[in-house]
């Protein structure tokens, strides 16, 4: 049989290859991103609950109700931004599958959308997968910094969308005010959409704060925002997140979203709007994972690699370049077979697969695994 694929280009995702490599090799694994510590106990039981209760049937469309005034209190909560639960508020089967949903509504053949690389790997094959334009915007290790009069030079009549994703994976870095302001400035008075995916909103560290897109009120016209219980809570299995944008927007977006997902997993929703009722379950995020982020770091203080801290995400870059000039992917892999520990090389995420010899490490893990990783690393000459 003849099968002509839509994504020719496209093979089996990193995360899956290098978790697999891990396992084979029996090595250390700070390769995809999830913790390998347990989600609270007590939102197991509400699961658990909520299903002994007999909701296991379809959830509303949108989303339960209640999850969805949990989530619009805590963006007033945290930046007295106010999302309508009823009409601006999505549930959705993990942040994954709100922005191919985002992607398919709004990108038509031939639109531009703008990405800033390193990208995340989903984005791509949604906009491809629509026939829509990626246009990329390479970002230089070791800083990422965006020149936004480059991106003022890609806007064009055919721009449909931006994306950001800040704090960022895979470089762990975040936008500024300034950053947004300027975005806001390019955008106002167009008819672009801003897709922010704000995964890792809560996990942001040294008192830095989280510019999301919903403090500015011209850019918050214009963007959805997706996130994603599984990052906040520890439970990347469960596949469970959320959008927000104006009913508009949303509105165009749900038409998609009844046809690709109908609705999301029922019972989880009913345990996670009881237990977004302590703000406390996500306000503690920052230093629990920071001093994760500085527990590792300290370790490989004196080993051959070369890092900047982590601002964000759970995601530390090591730059390798002391060691070997083999390329990152060769690197990661003989990483991973001769000394028993798996990272993701970075120029999986870049424009043309560019090689800055750095991989990414994921400190969501318990401290014995990142002691017995940094044993490893501190080895490597
Ligand atoms: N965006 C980014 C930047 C991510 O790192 C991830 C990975 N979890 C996702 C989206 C997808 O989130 P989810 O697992 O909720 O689909
Ligand atoms: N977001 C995770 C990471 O960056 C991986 C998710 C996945 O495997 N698709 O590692």
């Amino acid at each position: 049989m003849k099968i002509t694929s839509k994504l020719p280009n496209v093979g089996t995702t990193i995360f899956t290859e290098m978790s697999a490599l891990a396992n084979a090799h029996n090595a250390v694994n700070l390769s995809q991103g999830f913790p390998n510590f347990q989600t609270d106990q007590r939102l197991s039981d509400l699961v658990t609950e909520a299903m002994n209760k007999g909701l296991n049937q379809y959830a509303p469309m949108r989303g339960v109700l209640v999850l969805r005034e949990e989530i619009s209190l805590k963006f007033k909560r945290l930046y007295n931004s106010t999302y309508n639960p009823e009409s601006e508020i999505v549930i959705t089967s993990g942040a994954t599958q709100a922005i191919f949903t985002i992607i398919s509504a709004f990108v038509h053949q031939d639109d531009e959308v703008i990405l800033f690389k390193p990208a995340y790997d989903c984005y791509q094959p949604a906009i491809e997968l629509n026939k829509g334009r990626v246009v990329p915007i390479q970002l230089e290790h070791p800083n990422y910094r965006v020149d936004w009069q480059e991106v003022e030079g890609k806007i064009n009549s055919k721009t449909k969308m931006i994306v950001v994703n800040t704090p960022q994976n895979p470089s762990g870095t975040i936008f500024s005010k300034e950053d947004m302001l300027n975005l806001e400035r390019l955008t106002k008075g167009t008819n672009i959409i801003v897709l922010s995916d704000e995964v890792y909103e809560h996990m942001i560290y040294d008192d830095q704060s989280h510019q999301s897109v919903c403090l500015f009120p011209e850019l918050k016209k214009r963007s959805f925002i997706t996130a994603s219980f599984g990052k906040t809570f520890h439970n990347t299995g469960w596949k469970i997140g959320y959008c927000c944008a104006p009913s508009e927007l949303m509105d165009e977006f749900v038409k998609v979203h009844q046809f690709n997902v109908f609705s999301a997993n029922h019972p989880i929703q009913v345990a996670l709007a009881e237990y977004l009722k302590t703000p406390e379950h996500y306000l503690e995020l920052p230093k629990f994972f920071q001093q994760k982020r500085d527990l590792f770091l300290s370790l490989i203080q004196d080993a051959n690699f070369d890092f900047i801290p982590s601002q964000a995400s759970y995601f530390q870059l090591l730059d390798y370049s002391k060691i070997t000039d083999e390329n990152d992917v060769d690197f990661a892999i003989r990483l991973t077979k001769e000394f028993k520990i798996a990272s993701i090389p970075m120029s999986v995420f870049n424009e043309n697969n560019l090689d800055f010899k750095v991989l990414r490490f994921c400190f969501a893990k318990t401290d014995e695994t990142l002691k017995a990783a940094a044993a490893i690393l501190n080895q490597i000459a």
